[in-house]
């Protein structure tokens, strides 16, 4: 009999490890709690290391099928001054493939229609797994239990499945960031394709999508569970004198399109992204911020890096213990750069510091906005199969 995982969570993480484990010839089931899947959410961009894993995957031509290529863009001030410009298509050049943009339930959609009927149950909520049996870690949801060779935990940040792991692991903490994000109702004529900017203690930034709608998102620095009545008036009233198409983008959203999170990260790092025959994956073992737009590509890279490590060893257990090898440095060490590339940018709130931060990028060598993207999506795929 072949080899078999039982994956918890249906996001993308937990979507791209099932992928990456059938490419290595496993059979797979993947269980997710809500009933529905990825059917909301805002867009999301992807640099080229996520683009790679999903080549990898099988699922790169579906990807630049749907997205829109993140050519042009950078970083602002309030009143339109330029930052930093990227150059997409020298990132390109460099790396082989572009940055691109993407609705995230249409990613989630790629994601899904590559695996087979039946291998994905919703609706069901991953209450225990038991790793008592070394032949096997048994998992339990509702009524049905599964024994498997491997389980993912790749239940989000909130993971459960870390919690019973690492009883000791402080968990979450709140960053200090609140982000209200949406994607337009209607096409916009934007000038770029993608944006950022930077004022106090605040940030906003787009990005376009190929059929010309764009997702938006506004991050501010704000006490946990702060809810205005009214976030698009309260958006409107904080952003209204930004420069366009900041003002455009607001006034083209629904209100009820408007979605708001206070993000959380794994400050502390988990002491092991395995623990027996499971596999800690994505969020669940890495949650990051956002502002370096990386934590679906280290889930992506999870993904891939488990299914090759899992092929090339002769055990589960060294398969594993080399997954942990190779992905918890990395992917904690991105997270830290993340947590960084936010105290210098969104979370900045002092005029001084802003017009030290602001000076410094205006002096920066051209070339070093590349360099800094470069760093993190400089990143190739083990081959699977
Ligand atoms: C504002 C914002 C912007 C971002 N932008 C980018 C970006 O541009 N680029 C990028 O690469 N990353 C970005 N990220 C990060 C990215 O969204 C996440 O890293 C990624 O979605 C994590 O995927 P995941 O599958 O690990 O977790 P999740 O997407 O959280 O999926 C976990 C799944 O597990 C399910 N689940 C939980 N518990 C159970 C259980 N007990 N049983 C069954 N199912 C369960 C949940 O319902 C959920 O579907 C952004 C994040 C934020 C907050």
């Amino acid at each position: 009999m072949g080899s078999s995982a039982v994956i918890v969570g249906g996001g993308i993480g937990g979507l791209a490890a099932a992928l990456g484990l059938r490419r290595i010839g496993w059979e797979v089931t993947v269980v997710e709690r809500a009933p529905v899947l990825g059917d909301a959410g805002a867009g999301i961009s992807l640099g080229a290391n996520g683009v790679r894993a999903l080549d990898e995957l099988g699922v790169g031509e579906a990807l630049r099928a749907a997205s829109r290529f993140q050519y042009t863009g950078g970083t602002r001030t309030p009143d339109g001054r330029w930052l930093a410009r990227m150059d997409g298509a020298a990132l390109e050049r460099e790396l082989g493939t572009p940055i691109v943009g993407i609705p995230r339930s249409t990613l989630h959609g790629i994601l899904r229609a590559a695996l087979p009927p039946g291998a994905l149950v919703t609706g069901a909520e991953v209450t225990e797994v038991d790793r008592s049996d070394p032949s096997g870690a048994r998992v339990r949801w509702g009524d049905e239990e599964r024994t498997a060779d491997v389980v993912v935990a790749a239940d989000g940040v909130g993971s459960r499945l870390r919690r019973a792991l690492f009883p000791s692991h402080p968990g979450p903490a709140y960053s200090g960031s609140t982000v209200l994000r949406a994607i337009t109702e209607r096409p916009l004529d934007l000038r770029t394709d993608f944006e950022l900017t930077w004022g106090r203690g605040a940030e906003f930034g787009h990005i376009a999508f190929a059929d010309g709608r764009a997702e938006w998102h506004a991050v501010l620095n704000a006490p946990l569970g702060l809810r205005p009545a009214d976030p698009l008036g309260a958006l409107r009233r904080r952003f209204g004198d930004w420069h366009a198409p900041i003002p455009e983008l607001l006034a083209a959203t629904r209100p009820e399109d408007v979605l708001h999170h206070d993000i959380h990260e794994l400050a502390t790092p988990l002491p092991s992204f395995v623990a027996g025959r499971v596999a800690v994956l994505g969020d669940a073992a890495h949650a990051m911020t956002p502002f370096l737009g990386q934590g679906a590509c280290q889930a992506l890279e999870d993904a891939v890096t488990l299914a090759a490590a899992l092929a090339a060893e002769p055990s589960v257990a060294s398969g594993l213990a080399r997954y942990d090898a190779e992905r918890r440095p990395r992917s904690q060490a991105v997270a830290r750069a993340a947590r960084q590339a936010g105290r210098m940018g969104p979370r900045l709130d002092r005029p001084l510091a802003i017009t030290l931060r602001n000076t410094a990028f205006r002096l920066a060598p051209s070339g070093m906005a590349v360099q800094a993207v470069l760093r993190h999506a400089r990143w190739t795929p083990p081959r699977l199969g």
